[in-house]
């Protein structure tokens, strides 16, 4: 993959005891220098316009004051430097960046990935949260658009948590197109069925919030039976792919059990969806708290980019996945029937 990065986002300094901490990205960097067909980039900063084309200028003002003073405590647990501040739009830059490549043509082996933090999900127009100050994701599918680059971007989010930011910035719109998977329950409590977008823009938003258990069997479900084909009839120039690595099964945020080969499988899956929607597709880092399964995890976006065939390790969905599977579809989205994953391929040996 292209890799964006910039030293500069390992500045945000968020203590000692902070899950959203530097090594993340260290750990990442180290997984990825073993790999074959990493090429990295170091885009610019985002400029103050395009983060005021989703964020208030109340907010950005207010932010640039915090950072300016030296930063502290946001909120309980969204910390910032001085440092912050550039870090921030760095990693917006990263995700403009991304977003710009694949829509240039970067696609296959040059699928781009920007690798950067604070991550941006849970960051709402006019404030900070959940570790996030810019909504990376959401300034990039908003640069691409007010650029004329694309007309329509949908954005899958995989990480555990749902992103009430990236929601809430496009929720009225009907040029973004937002879906999440994430555990029930969890931070920030958003992202219930119902929630399906507002106005014209109704049918936008896509919320799938699996209990706690849930893994490959009902993410990959999840997304060939209703993300997928939604994608599909939405018709994007651009999908952007929110991904945090926390639903892993020994992430230590959260209850979920996707594997670090789920990963790649869910990759295989939106690479399959963005041929069929004819879509370019980049990758903007969120969440990942286990320093091990996050650089795993990017690395296995990585390596199916680079040829390797993902395997599943269990098809099984439980009957609590399957229900919130079947009541998404019952709020009106294209769906597709459940695939018969035990059915062998031909010519493909038993696991
Ligand atoms: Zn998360």
């Amino acid at each position: 993959m292209r890799v964006g990065y910039r030293d500069v986002c390992l500045e945000h300094d968020t203590g000692p005891r902070h899950p959203e901490s530097p090594d993340r990205l260290r750990a990442i960097k180290r997984a990825l220098a073993s790999r074959h067909n990493v090429e990295y980039v170091a885009p610019e900063a985002t400029d103050r316009g395009s983060a005021l084309a989703v964020h208030t200028n109340g907010y950005i003002n207010e932010l640039e004051r915090f950072c300016e003073d030296g930063g502290g405590n946001w909120d309980a647990d969204t910390v910032a430097v001085e440092e912050t501040w550039d870090a921030a739009f760095a990693a917006a830059g990263l995700a403009e960046w991304a977003a710009e490549a694949a829509l240039d043509g970067a696609d296959g082996r040059e699928t781009p990935f920007a690798l950067g933090r604070p991550p941006g999900h849970h960051a709402v127009a006019d404030d900070a949260m959940g570790f996030c100050f810019l909504n990376n994701a959401a300034v990039a599918a908003q640069s691409m658009l007010d650029a004329g680059a694309a007309d329509r971007v949908a954005i899958f989010d995989w990480d555990v948590h749902h992103g009430n930011g990236t929601q809430d910035i496009f929720y009225d719109r009907e040029d973004v197109f937002y879906a999440s998977v994430h555990e029930d329950g969890l931070y920030p409590g958003t992202g219930e069925i119902p929630e399906t977008g507002e106005g014209d823009a109704e049918g936008t938003t896509l919320n799938v919030p699996f209990p706690a258990g849930c893994g490959d069997a009902e993410y990959v479900a999840a997304v060939e039976e209703v993300i997928g084909p939604a994608i599909v009839e939405f018709d994007p120039d651009l999908l952007i792919v929110s991904a945090g690595f926390d639903a892993h099964e020994h992430d230590p945020i959260s209850r979920m059990v996707v594997t670090t080969d789920g990963y790649g499988l869910l990759t295989d899956v939106l690479r399959s969806t963005v041929a069929e929607a004819d879509a370019a597709m980049a990758f903007v880092l969120e969440g990942g708290y286990s320093l091990e399964t996050l650089s795993e995890g990017v690395a296995q976006v990585h390596e199916v980019f680079d040829g390797l065939e993902p395997h599943a390790h269990d098809w099984e969905i439980s009957e609590s996945g399957r229900s919130v599977i079947e009541e998404v579809k019952a709020q009106g989205f294209p769906s597709r029937e459940p695939f018969d994953h035990d059915e062998p391929d031909p010519g493909t040996d038993e696991e």
